[in-house]
C-alpha cells in the first residue's frame, strides 16, 4: 500500500492513520477511519482528523483519543516551526510536509507546484509570527479578509463548542462564564497560544491555590489600612441555606471597595437580639471598633434589638437597616 518514497513521509503522525491507495500519487491520502480521500497529502488528512477546518470535513468516524492526538500534534508542529522563524534558522527541511498554513489557501495548484521541493516557493508561503504585523500584497486582497473572518468565526464555534462540552461534563455552572475573571483566564490563554499546556489538578490545588491565598491576603492588608485611614462600614447579609441553618455573610465596605469578611452560621444566635448584639460586636471588634463607622444589617426586631445595644456600646457607631 504505502511505498518506500515515503519513508521520510512517514515520521509524521498523521501516516498513522492514513494511507495512500495509490503509492505514486501522494496527494490523496485515505482516512483508515471513514475512507474519505483527502487530497492535499497527509496535512489535509491530519485536518480531517482535527476537525474544524474549512478545506475539508472533519472525520466522523475517528476516536476521540486519536482527534486529541492529532490536535496535539499540529499544535506542537506549528510551534516549533514559530520558534526557528523566531530565531532565523530558515531551513525548513523537516517540515516538508507542512506547508499548508494557511487554512484559507487553495491547494491543489500550490500543491503540483511544490511537489519538487526547491523552496523558495515554500519560504515565501511560511507565515512567521512577525507576518500578522506586515501585508504582503498577495495577502492584502478583500478576498483574504473574507477567508480569514468566515475562518475564524468557525473556529470560534468549535472552541465554544468544546468548550461547552467541557462544562456540560465538569457540571460547571453557566454562571460562572459572567465571571470578570473568566474573560481575564480567556485573553490570556488567547496569549500563551497553541500549544499552551493546560493547568494540572494539582498546580490549581497547590501552587496556584497558594499564589492566590497570597494575592488576596495582600488587597486585604491594603483594605484594612484604608480602615485605619478613612474608616469602613460592616454589612450583614443573612439569609437561609437549603439545610434551613441561619447564615450571615459579613462583608467591610470602605473606599476601596467591598471585602467579604466571614460567612458564619447564625441559627443559633439569630433568635434574639441579645445574641446577636454579642455576634456583631465579635465581628466589629475583628475589624477594629475605631475603624468601624456603620454597621449594616435587614430590619428584623431581633437585628433592631441588636443595632440598639450595638450603638450603645461603640458611642462613635450607628446602626443602619437595608430595606428587604
Ligand atoms: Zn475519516
Amino acid at each position: 500500500m504505502e511505498s518506500d518514497a515515503n519513508v521520510t513521509r512517514k515520521t509524521d503522525l498523521g501516516w498513522k492513520h492514513g494511507y495512500l491507495a495509490d503509492p505514486k500519487n501522494k496527494n490523496d491520502v485515505t482516512c483508515k477511519y471513514c475512507g474519505k480521500v483527502a487530497k492535499g497529502g497527509i496535512n489535509r488528512l491530519k485536518q480531517h482528523l482535527a476537525g474544524g477546518y474549512r478545506n475539508i470535513t472533519e472525520c466522523k468516524k475517528c476516536p476521540e483519543h486519536v482527534r486529541e492526538e492529532i490536535i496535539e500534534f499540529m499544535a506542537q508542529k506549528k510551534n516549533a516551526r514559530e520558534t526557528i522563524d523566531m530565531t532565523h534558522e530558515h531551513d525548513m527541511t523537516d517540515f516538508d510536509d507542512e506547508d499548508e498554513m494557511l487554512m484559507g489557501t487553495e491547494p491543489t495548484g500550490k500543491r503540483k507546484q511544490n511537489s519538487t521541493p526547491t523552496s523558495n516557493a515554500k519560504r515565501a508561503k511560511q507565515v512567521g509570527p512577525m507576518d500578522a504585523f506586515f501585508k504582503s500584497p498577495s495577502q492584502s486582497t478583500a478576498k483574504q479578509k473574507t477567508l480569514n473572518e468566515s475562518y475564524k468565526k468557525e473556529q470560534r464555534k468549535k472552541a465554544c463548542a468544546e468548550f461547552s462540552k467541557w462544562m456540560y461534563d465538569a457540571g460547571i455552572a453557566f454562571n460562572a462564564l459572567n465571571y470578570p475573571s473568566f474573560k481575564v483566564a480567556i485573553d490570556c490563554i488567547t496569549r500563551a497560544g497553541i500549544g499552551m499546556k493546560p493547568p494540572s489538578a494539582y498546580e490549581a490545588r497547590v501552587p496556584f491555590l497558594k499564589q492566590e491565598v497570597e494575592n488576596t491576603n495582600e488587597k486585604m492588608r491594603n483594605h484594612r489600612q484604608e480602615w485605619l485611614k478613612t474608616g469602613c462600614s460592616v454589612m450583614s447579609d443573612g439569609w437561609t441555606d437549603r439545610c434551613g441553618r441561619t447564615i450571615i455573610n459579613f462583608l467591610v465596605n470602605c473606599s476601596k471597595g467591598s471585602m467579604f469578611l466571614e460567612s458564619i452560621d447564625a441559627s443559633s444566635y439569630s433568635k434574639t437580639g441579645d445574641k446577636l448584639f454579642m455576634l456583631l460586636s465579635k465581628v466589629v471588634e475583628q475589624v477594629g471598633e475605631s475603624n468601624v463607622v456603620q454597621v449594616i444589617s435587614d430590619n428584623g426586631s431581633n437585628f433592631v434589638a441588636a443595632g440598639a445595644l450595638l450603638m450603645a456600646k461603640y458611642k462613635h457607631l450607628y446602626w443602619t437597616h437595608s430595606h428587604h
